[in-house]
């Protein structure tokens, strides 16, 4: 009576004005599980029509109510009530987290608690939006409102599926604008689970809609729409692109968070087990798959040598493994285009270098899309590899002379989402600091995220800024009103 255990295959539906319905096409697609390469779920597919539902369920809910009649302190207490049903859940989340994108589960676990932490946050804010007056001459009053831009359409990435959708509803939110989230088609397993409590906590039908489907199709409707106000959107600087076109004919309010080529840049004199250290997670953590992954790691050149055996030494011993296996510190990439993706950069990686570790495809695992951590070392910068988004476990390490060239080779990129300095010298880490032409700069660390701090790029990896005030900023209008105090005519004709 044995039969071959298959792992469930759960389906989902689209969320459109507070509840769940079928593909208006009918069409489901496959999700799956990158490290045993199975159907873990089918979700349907989220048709132009099944997009124009679910902005016109937004438009609803903003234009005529309830929403717009929701305090703002009550807005707050959803935000909070969103917080402690992640937390609630948290363990679950992480999980399907890790098993949908192939993160390893720690990682996860810290994900989920920063959704939890968003939420929170962009409650308390929630608030403390105010206007000012403005200092117009005596006979008349001016002063300035704050009010929310209105339909938000919001298009996340694959690489931290909860918490992008997180930094994009908890502003929104806040601010009071309406929601249509589309999750990355690769991962939009967390996203479901949690709109399964978006009644539970008062938030009215319409105010969060949440549909599936691939960019080209669900994505391209949300940017043409044109009851949509405003388009906020992760992921890459070639989609970014075709986004500002297609919001151009409605002149929609755009935000990017694109991606980067980030710098890590390694003084002779830095702390150096923790600059190995870093130089590593700077670059391995989440796979690589990672908008600000210190990809370009720039080295001094009295230390050059030496520090790339460190940190290939070190690399070597970096655990693969299952994402749901606490040991584990990589696991597979997110999908197989991923995979090719990133394989063939290692390909193009050993014609343009040396290889000092890694460079194909981890041999200890028959499935799952699992990836080296590949070190290339002599890397010209103008080498593809040093220019192009990998976004993958891949480090392009080059030596410099001096600060000059540091600088120099740093902001020798299109990009400038991020960048790291770590040295004991006060004045050439501010002096790095300054001349680093990029939003986000660590110095003697990198990556560290804190939602009370601003988050978004320079040059070609976008604009407008997430998280912290700035993140709300970017879902609200500004109002001026203008009060005549002066009760004669205006005399004119
Ligand atoms: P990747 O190349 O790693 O898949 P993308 O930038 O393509 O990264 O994807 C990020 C998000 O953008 C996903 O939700 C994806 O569905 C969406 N997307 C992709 N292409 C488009 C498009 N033409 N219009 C709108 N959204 C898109
Ligand atoms: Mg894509």
């Amino acid at each position: 009576m044995s039969t071959t255990a298959k792992p469930t295959v759960k389906t989902y539906q689209n969320y459109i004005n507070g509840q769940w319905v079928p593909s208006s096409s009918n069409e489901t697609f496959a999700v799956y599980d990158p490290s045993t390469e199975e159907v873990i779920a089918e979700v349907a597919t989220a048709t132009a029509r099944d997009a124009d539902q679910a902005v016109k369920a937004a438009r609803a809910a903003f234009d005529s109510g309830p929403w717009p009649e929701t305090t703002a302190q009550d807005r707050g207490r959803i935000l909070f009530k969103l917080a402690e049903k992640v937390r609630q859940n948290a363990a679950a989340l992480a999980e399907l987290e890790a098993r949908n994108c192939g993160k390893p589960i720690v990682e996860a676990e810290f994900d989920i608690a920063d959704v939890a932490t968003c939420f929170e946050y962009y409650g308390g804010l929630a608030n403390k939006v105010t206007g000012s007056v403005n200092p117009v001459p005596a006979n008349a009053l001016s002063f300035t409102m704050r009010e929310p831009m209105g339909v938000a359409a919001q298009i996340i990435p694959w690489n931290y599926p909860l918490l992008m959708a997180a930094w994009k509803l908890a502003p929104a939110l806040a601010a009071g604008c309406c929601c249509v989230l589309k999750p990355a088609e690769q991962t939009p397993l967390t996203a479901l689970e949690f709109a399964n409590c978006f009644m539970e906590v008062g938030l009215p039908p319409g105010v969060v809609n949440v549909i599936n489907g691939v960019g080209e199709v669900t994505g391209a409707a949300l940017v043409a729409h044109p009851g949509v106000d405003k388009i906020a959107f992760t992921g890459s600087a070639a989609v970014g692109k075709v986004i500002v076109k297609g919001a151009a004919d409605t002149l929609k309010r755009v935000t990017l968070e694109l991606g980067g080529k980030s710098p890590n840049v390694f003084f002779a004199d830095a702390d150096w087990e923790a600059a190995v250290d870093g130089a590593l997670f700077g670059v391995f953590i989440n796979q690589g798959e990672v908008c600000s992954a210190g990809s370009r790691i720039l080295v001094e050149r009295k230390i050059y040598g030496k520090f790339v055996e460190a940190m290939t030494e070190k690399a070597k011993r970096i655990k693969l493994g299952p994402p749901l296996e606490r040991e584990t510190k990589m696991g597979p990439l997110v999908s197989k285009e991923q995979y090719d993706r990133v394989t063939s950069y290692l390909e193009l990686g050993k014609k343009e270098a040396k290889t000092a570790t890694g460079g194909g495809r981890a041999k200890a695992f028959g499935k799952g899309y699992y990836v080296e951590p590949t070190i290339f070392y002599d890397v010209n910068n103008s080498a593809r590899i040093s220019r192009e988004e990998i976004f993958g476990p891949v480090a392009s390490v080059i030596p410099f002379e001096n600060e000059g060239e540091a600088i120099h080779v740093a902001n020798d990129t299109p990009y400038g989402l991020a960048g790291a300095v770590w040295t004991r010298d006060i004045y050439k880490a501010f002096r790095v600091v300054k001349s680093m032409r990029a939003g986000i700069i660590w110095v003697n660390h990198m990556q560290p995220t804190y939602v009370e701090a601003p988050w978004g790029g320079y040059k070609q990896s976008g604009f407008g800024r997430e998280l912290g005030p700035w993140g709300m900023e970017e879902y609200l209008e500004t109002k001026q009103v203008f009060v005549n105090l002066d009760e004669a005519p205006i005399g004119w004709y």
